[in-house]
């Protein structure tokens, strides 16, 4: 299989083709609590209800009004996007789907007593419980919190920070970024930020640097299209440093600490970076909800089976499902790949509250899920990024489907316009 930009925007409805099975009917009362009102949480919750023709009580328990989108927020970054254009309510989850919204926060889950604690109501019990609280940030030597210095990995208030950090950066001056270990959210989110700044600031007239500082070996995605624009459009700008992990941070100074590291990860010396605006993206996890209350099984990420997003701490957590960031299964951590693992997701969770299995020789064969980003390289110039993944029965696992690995050829203007197609179909099948 071998995919072209025609492809890749035929692809975004078949990620829908997983659907419940026609005549399936619930045969009694069952409650499903959502964590997260994501991609991921927001998606599940509105299958669950449409697929069951809302048989399925869901309450979703999210704490802000509104989720801010970081896909397409780099855009804000160069005033092309507001935040606004990228806010998304949960009304029609609500009055469309019959979600029952509580603006809440989780705060510990009782896996063996099926109840999640929220803070303001309390205990609350379910049937089945799908977390997607996606990410959280480690801590990083020297940076208390991220009012000075930014992270903007989840969009909103820090977006905004960093948009006006960048617009009041003298035109000479340097911008330093950072990009976490692996895995990360959004594969080329961090080196599709570095050009956009790069744009921002070649347009100014003066003579800009912008430092990306990467813990990984090497470009983790669009590594062609990237190292294209990193030495020939950007080259006089953009200084690439790999194998660089960010040690520490001198907050008020804005200087950044770094470890040298060879390809084993060992580290092999010292430098750092002093910029006029710093961007450290910390290394991430799943957040402490699932840490904490053992879901990630002493790891970084919560182990799931991607037949069902079950955790595979079955004993423990019996019908609790994470899908999203939040989950350990190898696929790319993207907002369309969120919205993928919840239609899985949901099915598995109806089929189950119907009596029917869930690894039939049909369902098996037609698990798969996909990802799609589109990478502004300028103002008004794009490129983009798919995979396609199956679930592999030998493996028991989710694999890449040989040559379904796509990346555009060149940005240009028409994969520009396409990012928004994408995005809007993107933001409607999973908000409203
Ligand atoms: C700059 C940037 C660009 C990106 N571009 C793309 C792209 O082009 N394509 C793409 O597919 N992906 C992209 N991504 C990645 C994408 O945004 C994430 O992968 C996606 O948001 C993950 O969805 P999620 O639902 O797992 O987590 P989130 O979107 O982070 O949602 C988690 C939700 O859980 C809530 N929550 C957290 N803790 C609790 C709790 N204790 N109780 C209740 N609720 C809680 C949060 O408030 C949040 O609303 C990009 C990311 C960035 C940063």
């Amino acid at each position: 299989m071998s995919f072209t930009r025609r492809t890749l925007l035929q692809m975004f409805p078949a990620a829908a083709a997983m659907s419940m099975a026609p005549g399936v009917a619930v045969a009694a009362p069952h409650h499903v609590v959502v964590i997260g009102g994501g991609f991921a949480g927001a998606t599940v919750a509105k299958y669950l209800r449409m697929w069951s023709n809302g048989a399925i009580a869901v309450t979703l328990v999210e704490p802000r009004i509104k989720h801010v989108s970081c896909i397409m927020s780099n855009l804000v970054l160069n005033g092309q996007l507001k935040i606004r254009d990228l806010s998304f309510d949960y009304d029609t989850l609500e009055s469309k789907y019959g979600v029952g919204v509580r603006l809440d926060r989780a705060l510990r889950i009782n896996g063996a007593g099926k109840e999640v604690k929220l803070k303001d109501a309390g205990w609350i019990s379910y049937d089945s419980l799908v977390v997607a609280t996606g990410i959280q940030f480690d801590p990083i030597d020297g940076l208390s919190d991220y009012r000075e210095i930014p992270h903007a990995w989840i969009a909103g208030a820090q977006t905004k920070l960093l948009r006006d950090q960048i617009r009041a950066m003298p035109d000479d001056g340097t911008f330093v970024m950072s990009i976490p270990q692996k895995p990360y959210r959004c594969p080329p989110g961090p080196y599709e930020r570095a050009c956009l700044v790069a744009d921002i600031l070649k347009r100014r007239g003066g003579l800009p640097r912008v430092i990306v500082l990467d813990a990984n070996d090497g470009i983790q995605a669009e590594r062609e299209t990237f190292t294209r624009a990193f030495t020939g459009l950007y080259g006089d700008i953009i200084q690439y440093r790999p194998l660089e992990r960010v040690a520490s941070v001198d907050q008020e100074n804005r200087i950044v600490y770094t470890e040298k590291l060879d390809e084993s990860g060992n580290r092999v010396g010292e430098d750092s970076a002093h910029g006029d605006v710093v961007n450290i993206i910390p290394r991430h996890s799943a957040p402490n909800l699932l840490v904490k209350s053992g879901l990630t099984d002493g790891g970084r990420w919560a182990p799931v089976d991607p037949v069902t997003y079950g955790s595979t701490l079955e004993d423990k957590f019996p019908g609790v499902h994470v899908i999203g960031d939040s989950q350990a299964t190898g696929q790319p951590k993207s907002g369309h790949m969120a919205n993928a693992q919840a239609k899985v997701c949901a099915d598995a969770i109806l089929r189950r509250a119907a009596g029917l299995p869930v690894d039939s020789d049909e369902r098996l064969a037609n698990i798969t899920t996909n990802s799609a980003c589109f990478s502004p390289i300028t103002a008004d110039e794009a490129s983009w990024l798919t995979a396609v993944f199956a679930y592999d029965r030998e493996a028991k696992k989710m694999a890449l489907v040989p040559g379904s690995l796509g990346e555009a050829h060149r940005w240009n203007s028409e994969n520009y316009r396409d990012m928004f197609s994408w995005s809007e179909n993107l933001f409607a099948d999973s908000f409203n």
